[in-house]
């Protein structure tokens, strides 16, 4: 059988350590023996990004920015010890922060759920995606001390000067603490925009929370932009489609998390989503089995990665010649839903096929008892696991018996 082609090319972001590993297996054994795809790759490997003095990374975002589709493998984030290990020029910010404000989009957290694997959660039977709004709040905000007895006010001066609002907040009695913080309408139409085409393209409902009842100017803000996009532009294709959008209040929203079964896309304020993440994240159990999508407010451009690190203390092993067992699932995920946003655009039903085969033979395998450690340790002690390059050999042996039927 031929391979699969693909007209248009994808971006191909490589990365550090032991992802890095697993990165280039996926490539050479699960996607160019059955594609005919161009890459268009970029090492955003920590000693590449000194060498170009970070260059790269701007680079790669352009390059996604125009094939539209990228996959990216987990990088280093340097901290003060991988300055020193790496000898760094200097401490570089984290290549998704950059890659995000260029592609100016929303990032999609979502796990993969498969049947043996038992979850802390135990009824969470469907995905539950989280939508973090990554802009603004109290991550860019100011705070002071206050020593003394004192007045606070909130003071807003149009650059004109021919709006200004000073509001009053509080007469301090002694000392104590205050902050300020804002976001801009643009930043939530574009975050609401992304959250839209994402529960469309993937056909689950759409919850946005806030707490606009204490806060009915910021919150309701939010609440509003939804509203409005949502009449105009989302509810009629929607409905043809059997999903919804609804705003709830965090409180309430937090408990239908608890006693729902999933299958929603939950859209969450800058704060709220951090906490979520980690929340939900825990409660489907392995960092092995998150998966991360960052999607353009107009749903046109796409960038996917798995949601876990370089793996650094399974490298260790590695160098020193021992075989691990990592876990290789989301990695994979990160290219299948790479491919399937490039067959959407190219209208191309055989990569699309190819993609959603690979996701299924992955589960298949899984399911089917072979698995890495850090999912054999979470069945319990009686479930065997194998080392990442079993598993690997199986996945492929699977892909290529489909390939040829
Ligand atoms: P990590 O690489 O996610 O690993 C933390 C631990 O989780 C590992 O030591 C391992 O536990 C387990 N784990 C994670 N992924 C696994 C997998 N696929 N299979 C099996 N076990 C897995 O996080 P980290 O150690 O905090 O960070 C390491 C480096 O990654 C840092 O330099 C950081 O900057 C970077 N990082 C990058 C990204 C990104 O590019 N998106 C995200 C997070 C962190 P055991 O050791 O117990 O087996
Ligand atoms: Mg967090």
């Amino acid at each position: 059988m031929p391979k699969i082609e693909v007209k248009n090319p994808i971006v191909d972001i490589t990365g550090d350590e032991m992802a890095n590993v697993i990165w280039e297996k996926i490539k050479n054994e699960l996607i160019l023996p059955f594609l005919d795809i161009k890459l268009v790759t970029f090492d955003l490997g920590i000693i590449n990004r000194d060498l170009t003095s970070d260059k790269i990374t701007y680079e790669a975002a352009e390059a996604i920015n125009k094939y539209k589709t990228g996959v990216k493998c987990a990088t280093i984030t340097p901290d003060d010890k991988r300055v020193k290990e790496y000898k760094l020029k200097k401490k570089y910010p984290s290549p998704n922060g950059t890659i995000r404000n260029i592609i100016n989009g929303t990032i999609f957290r979502e796990p993969i759920i498969l049947n043996n694997i038992p979850k802390f959660v135990n009824h969470w039977n469907e995905p539950v995606v989280i939508a973090r709004h990554a802009f603004g709040d109290i991550y860019k905000s100011k705070e002071i001390s206050v020593k003394n007895k004192g007045r606070l006010f909130l003071r807003f001066e149009s650059f004109d000067k021919k709006q200004i609002i000073d509001e009053h907040i509080y007469d301090f009695p002694s000392s104590g603490v205050a902050l300020s913080y804002f976001n801009i309408d643009q930043s939530i139409r574009e975050f609401a925009l992304s959250c839209f085409n994402f529960a469309l393209n993937r056909k689950i409902p759409l919850y946005l929370s806030t707490k606009n009842t204490i806060l009915q100017k910021y919150d309701e803000a939010f609440k509003k932009i939804f509203d409005e996009l949502y009449e105009k532009k989302y509810r009629k294709i929607f409905k043809e489609n059997n999903i919804s959008y609804q705003h709830r209040l965090i409180d309430d929203m937090v408990a239908c998390l608890m006693k729902w079964s999933g299958g929603f896309l939950w859209a969450c304020k800058n704060y709220d989503g951090d906490v979520m993440s980690d929340l939900v994240a825990q409660g489907y159990g392995s960092l092995g089995l998150m998966t991360s999508v960052l999607l353009s407010p107009n749903g046109e451009i796409l960038e996917t990665e798995a949601a876990h690190g370089t793996v650094t203390s399974h490298f260790l092993q590695h160098k020193n010649g021992l075989d691990t067992s990592t876990n290789p699932i989301a990695s994979i995920f990160a290219w299948s839903r790479g491919l399937l946003h490039r067959s959407n655009l190219d209208k191309n039903k055989s990569l699309k096929n190819f993609a959603k085969n690979l996701e299924r033979v992955c589960i298949e395998t899984i399911e089917g008892g072979h698995m890495t450690k850090d999912l054999a340790l979470m069945v319990g002690p009686d479930q065997k696991w194998i080392n990442t390059n079993q598993l690997f050999t199986i996945i492929s042996k699977k892909l290529t018996k489909l390939k040829n039927t």
